[in-house]
């Protein structure tokens, strides 16, 4: 009698849970922290569930903890630390990024080289302050930039130069957030917005089966306007521009895209770069990329590649789009 009764109980919760089910259609959780210095977002469609937020969070500050330079005992920091010496030995995930790294090196000609610490570190561009330095000391930190002096030999890294350094700023959002992407879907969240400031990821598309709108930032109007949108579902919309950090002296704009060529921040004539690609990582490294190499080699660039698609927003205001993004791109008012 008392298993009945247990089993009529337990049935009933079931059909009390698949009613809930039914409601969280239209339910969801965010949660906004400041990592990887930024502030990161999380929203979760259909579900009341907090869990995956937390986990999600977690797993954010712990990728940080290995990629950052600025965290002491990273992966990263240990093997700046050690330049011009000995092999360091890393984690599966940094030589995942590093060995990537490589290969968009190779892809973009150098213009993308997360070698390019010692010029971060000289230019110091965290926005709003900082001076310009002398042409000597920009040409001994360009000096030290070079992606093919850093050496990988299983699972060891080493810079070959003392003085050498790597920054993995524009690379290590996306590589992030695809990992929360697949973390994510492991768990069953089909339906979500991943925003690293600036790097969106929609994972799945609305819960009615319709895409997500992503707003693409007017460079020339205050954080939060968007100039454009574009409809994306299971993709990455990742924004790079010279409008967030940046410093200005004497009239300029000096901003934190640095072209390994010159020393000194890119001018091509372009503010805002915007990828879309599934391949978050790539999508991130491109948008800095792009921003570096301009429309005139950038475009092409994007155009050659399959999957990849690009929105370009010059110093003029021209908006520019790629072939396969016409459909579902909008410019707003
Ligand atoms: P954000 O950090 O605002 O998302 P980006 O994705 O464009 O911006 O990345 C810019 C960061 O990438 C810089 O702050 C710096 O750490 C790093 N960086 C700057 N120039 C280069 C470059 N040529 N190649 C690789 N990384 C770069
Ligand atoms: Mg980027």
């Amino acid at each position: 009698m008392k298993r009945i009764q247990t089993g009529a109980l337990i049935l009933a919760v079931c059909l009390l849970l698949s009613a809930c089910g039914v409601l969280q259609e239209n339910a969801s959780v965010s949660d906004t922290a400041f990592l990887l210095d930024t502030t990161v977002t999380i929203t979760i469609y259909g579900t009341r569930s907090t869990d995956l937020l937390d986990a999600c969070f977690d797993e954010i500050q712990r990728l940080e903890n290995l990629l950052s330079a600025a965290v002491e005992g990273s992966d990263i920091h240990r093997i700046n630390d050690a330049a011009g010496g000995a092999f360091v030995t890393v984690s599966s995930e940094t030589l995942h990024v590093l060995k990537r790294a490589q290969e968009i090196s190779a892809l973009t000609g150098g213009a993308f080289d997360i070698t390019v610490g010692p010029l971060v570190n000289l230019w110091n561009i965290r926005g709003g302050t900082g001076t310009v330095p002398d042409q000597a000391q920009i040409s001994a930190a360009q000096s030290l930039v070079g992606y093919e002096n850093l050496e990988i030999s299983g699972n060891s890294v080493r810079l070959a130069r003392a003085g050498m350094c790597i920054d993995l700023g524009a690379i290590a959002k996306g590589y992030i957030g695809q990992q929360i992407r697949e973390l994510l879907l492991r768990e069953g969240a089909e339906h979500a917005l991943i925003d690293l400031g600036g790097n969106i990821l929609a994972v799945g598309g609305h819960t009615d089966g319709s895409p997500f709108r992503i707003g693409i930032q007017d460079p020339f109007r205050p954080t939060g306007t968007a100039c454009a949108a574009v409809s994306a579902a299971d993709t990455c919309v990742v924004t790079a521009g010279d409008y967030e950090r940046y410093f200005e002296s004497g009239g300029v704009r000096y901003h934190h895209i640095l072209d390994p060529e010159t020393g000194a921040p890119a001018r091509s004539g372009l503010s805002g770069v915007t990828i879309v690609a599934s391949d978050c990582e790539l999508a991130d490294a491109l948008s800095t990329t792009v921003f570096i190499l301009g429309a005139e080699d950038g475009l092409p660039l994007i155009e050659s590649l399959e999957g990849i698609e690009c929105v370009l927003i010059a110093d003029d205001g021209t908006v520019t789009v790629s072939s396969g993004l016409e459909d579902c791109f909008e410019l707003l008012s």
